[in-house]
C-alpha cells in the first residue's frame, strides 16, 4: 500500500480524469513542457499579490488543537473591515509587471505580445477597482493545509477577503477566456477552499467568489452546504483509496489531448518492433477463434432447439447418441410483478414488512404462516411461473 500524499485539488481532479497520468505526474516525478498560458496565470497572479498584499488587515487563526487565536488585531478587523487603499501608482503596476514578466512557454512572439497586452490590460483595471473600492484582505496567495477527516488536504488561495459582517469570502482568481456563474456555484475548487479556510480560521466563510479578471467580475456563490461537501469528501476518498492501492490505470478520455505522456501511456504506445510479427500473429488467431465462438454459439442453440422440439414429440427426457446422452432438464422460475406485490403488502400491513423487492423475499413471505394467509394468497395469485429447457450431456465415461 503506498502513503496517500496531501491532495491538492488539482492533483485530486488529476488522478479522477487518469491515475495513470497522475502517476507520472505525482509519483515519477515527470515533467511537462511549460505553457504560454499557465505562465501567464503565475505571472498575474504574483502581481496583484504584490498589489494586494500590503492592504492585508490581520485575523485570527485557529492553533493545531483547532481552538482559535483571537487577538485585539482582529476584533479590530472583524469589526470595522475598512483595509486600505494601494499607495502604488499605475506605472509602478506596470514596473511591476515588467519585473514579473517570463517568456516561458509562449510558442511564438506574437502569442506573448497578445498576452502581455492583455496582462497590462488586467492589471490596470484591477488597481483602478481597488483604489476605488478597496477590498479588506486577510490573506494572499495563502497555502493552508489540513486533514479533512483523515483526509489531508491543502490549497494556495488567491484571496481571503473580510465581509461586512465579519465573516470570510474566498477569492480564487482566474484569468481564463469565459466562465459562468454556475461554475462559482459548482466549482469543486471553492468548496475544498471553503473546508481548507474553516478549518484554518474560526470565522465563518459567508461567500466563495470565482474572479474573472479579463472582465474584472466577481461571481458570488453562497458557501457549500454540508451535503454537497459530503459528496465531494467522498470523491477524495475514492481517490484516497486508490491511490493507496496504486490503482494506476490509463483512462482515455478529453484530458488526452493535452497529455504529454502519450509516449509512455499504453493506450498510445505503438508495439515495439522485436515484438510486432509475434504479438500480430496472436491477435490474427484471437480473431478468427472469437468469429468461430460466434458460429458455434448460434449453431449450439439452434441444435438444442431442434433436439428439444424432437425429444418434446417423442415424450423423452434421455436421449442417446452414439458418443454421448443428452439428457433436458428443466429449471423454473417464479416471476412477481414486483411494484404491485409490495404495495399490496405494505398496504395491509401498515408498512411494517420488509421489502419485497426480490423473487425470492415474495416466495417467503407466501410461505410465512405468520402473515394473513388471504394476502398471501392474493400475493400467490399474481405470479407467474417461468420454465427454461436446456441439455446436459453425459459423456461415455459416465453414460449408462
Ligand atoms: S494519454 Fe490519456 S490515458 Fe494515457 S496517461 Fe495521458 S491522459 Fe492518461
Amino acid at each position: 500500500m503506498a502513503a496517500v500524499p496531501t491532495l491538492s485539488y488539482s492533483s485530486a481532479r488529476t488522478y479522477q480524469e487518469c491515475p495513470l497520468r497522475w502517476k507520472f505526474l505525482y509519483v515519477d516525478h515527470l515533467t511537462e513542457a511549460p505553457r504560454g498560458y499557465f505562465t501567464f496565470g503565475r505571472t498575474i497572479h504574483s502581481v496583484l499579490e504584490e498589489l494586494v498584499r500590503p492592504l492585508i488587515v490581520p485575523a485570527s487563526r485557529r492553533t493545531e488543537s483547532g481552538e482559535s487565536q483571537r487577538t485585539l488585531d482582529h476584533y479590530a478587523s472583524t469589526r470595522a473591515p475598512v483595509g486600505g487603499v494601494p499607495s502604488s501608482s499605475e506605472e509602478e503596476v506596470l514596473e511591476a509587471y515588467r519585473r514579473a514578466w517570463s517568456s516561458e512557454g509562449y510558442t511564438s512572439r506574437e502569442e506573448e505580445e497578445r498576452y502581455r497586452a492583455l496582462g497590462a490590460e488586467i492589471l490596470l483595471g484591477y488597481y483602478r477597482l481597488l483604489r476605488e473600492r478597496p477590498p479588506t484582505p486577510v490573506a494572499v496567495e495563502q497555502h493552508l493545509e489540513a486533514t479533512w477527516d483523515g483526509i489531508p488536504i491543502h490549497g494556495y488561495i488567491d484571496r481571503i477577503d473580510r465581509t461586512p459582517n465579519g465573516g470570510l469570502e474566498v477569492l480564487d482568481y482566474k484569468t481564463s477566456r469565459e466562465i459562468s456563474s454556475d461554475e462559482a456555484l459548482s466549482s469543486d475548487q471553492l468548496s475544498l477552499y471553503q473546508v481548507l479556510v474553516e478549518k484554518n480560521y474560526p470565522d465563518p466563510v459567508e461567500g466563495l467568489t470565482l474572479y474573472h479578471l479579463r472582465s474584472l467580475t466577481p461571481l458570488r456563490s453562497p458557501p457549500r452546504a454540508r451535503d454537497s461537501l459530503n459528496t465531494l469528501y467522498n470523491r477524495l476518498g475514492d481517490v484516497c483509496d486508490g491511490i493507496r492501492s496504486e490503482a494506476y490505470e490509463p483512462t482515455p478520455g478529453r484530458q488526452c489531448r493535452r497529455c504529454e505522456f502519450q509516449s509512455r501511456c499504453p493506450e498510445f504506445r505503438v508495439v515495439p518492433a522485436g515484438d510486432r510479427e509475434y504479438l500480430a500473429g496472436l491477435v490474427d488467431r484471437f480473431a478468427h477463434l472469437r468469429r468461430q465462438e460466434a458460429k458455434l454459439a448460434g449453431e449450439l442453440e439452434r441444435t438444442a432447439a431442434e433436439l428439444h422440439r424432437a425429444a418434446e414429440r417423442a415424450g423423452v427426457h434421455r436421449v442417446p447418441g452414439n458418443h454421448a446422452v443428452a439428457i433436458r432438464r428443466r429449471e423454473e422460475e417464479w416471476r412477481y410483478p414486483l411494484e404491485q406485490v409490495e404495495g399490496l403488502a405494505q398496504m395491509s400491513k401498515g408498512g411494517g414488512l420488509p421489502p419485497l423487492d426480490r423473487p425470492e423475499e415474495v416466495r417467503r413471505f407466501i410461505r410465512n404462516p405468520a402473515i394473513d394467509p388471504e394476502l398471501r394468497r392474493r400475493v400467490a395469485d399474481s405470479g407467474r411461473r417461468q420454465v427454461r429447457w436446456y441439455w446436459e450431456l453425459e459423456e461415455p465415461d459416465t453414460a449408462g
